[in-house]
């Protein structure tokens, strides 16, 4: 009867270890980066030039889009 119970005791601990998503998470860093958010003319008519805000394109007068 021990051997059984042993055996269970094992097969719970075993599945406990391998389920628990605490040893699975560990690994993951969570950054608390700040993201900065860019605005372009959808047509690049600057090239690579980004803008900080929402606007419109100075050349084509489109809205300036979310990079
Ligand atoms: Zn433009």
């Amino acid at each position: 009867m021990s051997i059984k119970i042993n055996f269970l005791i094992k097969a719970i601990v075993v599945l406990i270890l391998t389920s628990s998503p605490l040893l699975q998470s560990c690994s993951t860093s969570s950054s608390s980066e700040i993201v900065e958010v860019k605005y372009q003319c959808p047509m690049q008519c600057e090239e690579d030039k980004t803008y900080i805000e929402e606007g419109i394109c100075p050349v084509c007068k489109m809205n300036l889009e979310k990079l």
